[in-house]
């Protein structure tokens, strides 16, 4: 059934657990997390974004996404994922997704604030939560050029952002990037938890594929209640299409949303996310 993400981020937060956001945008990935939250009896969030809509046509798929998450026994959240623009952020909601991120962490702090602050003005009257991100989560290639030039997320600045904005929760940048790491995290737990000392929102952690299990199980101890992977389940998936080469592309395609399931289901457990629809 479609749920309310503040909701379940807050029940989170509460709960020292964290609600798994899978970025999807193919019938594979949908299907495999899907089975894998009705599996595990978990929540979940399923998301899109701009970065996938030369793969997909989202004004399209997002019928498939809403019908999913309707006829579901677990609660699921549509989402729009990184918006870079009001605009943006309108059309996914326009197509069925009930919350979104807009993300404005490239522009400089004000600017960040108010085009964050107009989006939350326009969806809180309509009921949608809005996530926004403070400090920048980059998408370098090489790991260390990325932690040279990074920009963590300032405490002070963000009780200041949460304050202005009314921003539903924070995406927060401790060390993480999107893709895939070229070196071994290191995550700013630090730096997390003066931000989580200073504000009261859900805090959210992207990038989070490739981040050791030890340490997404620490960042959920301190504060973090929403997790996204992407990176991790396009890997499962072309693992499984290298191991299945030689099959047709009908049978194939079972094994990679197979792979898919078997993947979100080990993060969902990681997250402590497994069974939460009981309580
Ligand atoms: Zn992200």
């Amino acid at each position: 059934m479609l749920a309310n993400i503040d909701y379940w981020e807050k029940k989170a937060q509460k709960g020292g657990f964290a609600i798994p956001h899978f970025n999807v945008w193919n019938v594979e990935m949908l299907e495999g997390v899907m089975e894998a939250a009705e599996e595990k009896n978990a929540p979940i969030i399923i998301s899109f974004g701009t970065g996938f809509i030369d793969n997909t046509i989202f004004e399209e798929y997002a019928s498939m996404m809403v019908s999913m998450a309707k006829h579901a026994h677990v609660h699921v959240i549509t989402h729009w994922d990184h918006g870079r623009s009001m605009d943006i952020v309108k059309n996914g909601y326009n197509y069925g997704m009930n919350s979104v991120m807009r993300d404005a962490s490239a522009l400089p702090f004000e600017e960040n604030v108010s085009e964050t602050k107009e989006v939350v003005d326009y969806f809180h009257p309509l009921g949608v939560p809005v996530e926004a991100e403070l400090g920048h989560v980059g998408r370098e290639k090489v790991y260390e050029d990325a932690l040279a030039q990074y920009h963590y997320t300032e405490a002070d600045k963000a009780a200041e952002f949460v304050e202005r904005t009314g921003c539903d929760s924070l995406a927060v940048a401790i060390g993480n990037v999107h893709g895939v790491y070229s070196a071994k995290p290191k995550i700013a737990f630090d730096v997390l938890k003066s931000v989580r000392n200073a504000v009261e929102v859900p805090l959210v952690l992207h990038g989070a594929s490739g981040i050791p299990d030890d340490d997404v199980k620490k960042a959920v101890s301190l504060g973090i209640c929403k997790v996204n992977i992407h990176t991790e389940l396009g890997l499962a998936a072309s693992d499984s299409i290298r191991e299945h080469e030689t099959l047709p592309y009908l049978e194939l395609q079972k094994y990679v949303r197979e792979a898919v399931k078997q993947r979100a289901m080990e993060k969902i457990v990681l997250m402590g996310d497994q069974d939460k629809e009981e309580d």
